[in-house]
């Protein structure tokens, strides 16, 4: 599974990385049968795939990654079902010793023969993606008929030992339906995992529209808090600047350190926020996965040190880490200032809990 909350992870492991990654995210495509309004690589029906790898090039990227001793695969896109040949992979993932291979999927392709076809091969895991509990909310975010797509793949999946989490980023205007999210998952036997929205890909344009507003940012805090079940992956950290008990699971950036990216066309970055060329690790046409994660420069001189700059004396340093050097890259093209979403200021005025923090609107039509 990716990136679990209530994980142990050592100070060593937070400032020099890991031998090698416990997960590598993998854009296979940036083709896709939606186009989301936020998606953060800019997949859509009419991406060019003409750089990507080929299957028989990808096959070689999972034999490397096997020697390399990475744990698990987490494939995406774009649409990875879209990939030809992607089952194929998978089968050699797995006679490869993979153990673990987690698919993001908008849910178009998962038809019952294919659901049939993951569940025997065990040890898949699916995330499908859904940013409203109704048709209306959800497809105001990822397009027409995205809702019925991923409910129509739940319920074909309803009986089955495929595990599952539904992911749900979390913007503007979705933070009034947390909870009707939760319980929908809980009705298709899934778990919840909620991500931050991000300026990439798409998410660009959007990001001053749709960016959660503080006070939706301590409604968020107050209801993770109350709800242990849900998955948040390493998105949230800064919000422990609010105080109180620590959220659980990772309280830093992963980036390069247990994660990395793999982009269609080979490249390498330390994650999926993180695809600008001056984090380029490298490029798997040409060079080996082990000698990149160990030795390139961006990874060791930037994402494997120790955060610099103004949040070094803020109080919630500790907490916070600094956040998200993906956000605050792409909006200011800074790493040594504080994550654009900080939130010190708010639960400074809030007295340094998120009580308070109980009201997920107002909800924006925008
Ligand atoms: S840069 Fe941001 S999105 Fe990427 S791993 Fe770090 S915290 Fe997560
Ligand atoms: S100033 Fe930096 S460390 Fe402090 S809460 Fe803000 S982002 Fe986090």
């Amino acid at each position: 599974m990716p990136l679990f909350r209530n994980s142990a992870i050592s100070e060593a492991t937070r400032v020099g990385g890991l031998s090698a990654p416990i997960t590598v995210t993998w854009e296979l495509t940036n083709r896709c049968n939606l186009r989301c309004t936020h998606c953060l690589s800019d997949s859509s029906p009419e991406a060019d795939t003409r750089h990507d790898l080929s299957l028989a090039e990808a096959k070689g990227v999972v034999e490397q990654l096997a020697a390399a001793r990475v744990f698990q695969i987490h494939f995406g896109g774009g649409e990875p079902f879209v990939y030809r040949g992607f089952m194929e992979l998978l089968r050699h993932a797995q006679s490869c010793g993979f153990c673990c291979l987690c698919i993001s999927t908008n849910g178009a392709l998962l038809s019952e023969k294919r659901i049939a076809e993951l569940e025997a091969m065990g040890g898949i895991y699916l995330q499908l993606s859904i940013d409203g509990a109704t048709e209306s909310a959800c497809d105001a975010i990822r397009g027409a008929g995205a809702f019925r797509m991923v409910t129509s793949a739940l319920e074909r999946l309803r009986d089955t030992r495929i595990v599952r989490t539904l992911n749900f980023v979390y913007c503007r205007r979705n933070a009034h339906e947390l909870d009707a999210v939760h319980r929908l998952a809980g009705r298709y036997g899934a778990t919840l995992r909620v991500t931050r929205l991000k300026p990439s890909g798409r998410g660009v344009a959007v990001y001053e529209r749709l960016r959660p507003t503080q006070g939706q940012l301590a409604y968020l805090h107050t209801w993770l808090g109350r709800h242990e079940d849900v998955l948040t992956a390493d998105t949230f950290f800064h919000l422990n600047a609010f105080g109180g008990k620590p959220l659980p699971g990772f309280q830093y950036c992963g980036a390069a350190r247990m994660t990395c990216l793999i982009a269609p066309n080979g490249d390498v970055f330390p994650c999926a926020f993180t695809q600008s060329a001056i984090f380029r690790a490298g490029n798997l046409r040409t060079q080996d996965f082990a000698g990149i994660w160990r030795e390139s420069p961006v990874f060791n001189t930037v994402f494997r040190q120790r955060p610099q700059g103004a949040c070094t004396t803020c109080p919630a340093f500790e907490g916070c880490g600094g956040g998200c050097p993906a956000v605050k890259h792409a909006l200011t093209g800074r790493l040594d200032i504080p994550d654009p979403d900080c939130v010190i200021e708010t639960a400074r005025s809030m007295g340094g809990s998120a009580m308070g923090g109980d009201d997920p609107a107002p909800l924006c039509a925008g």
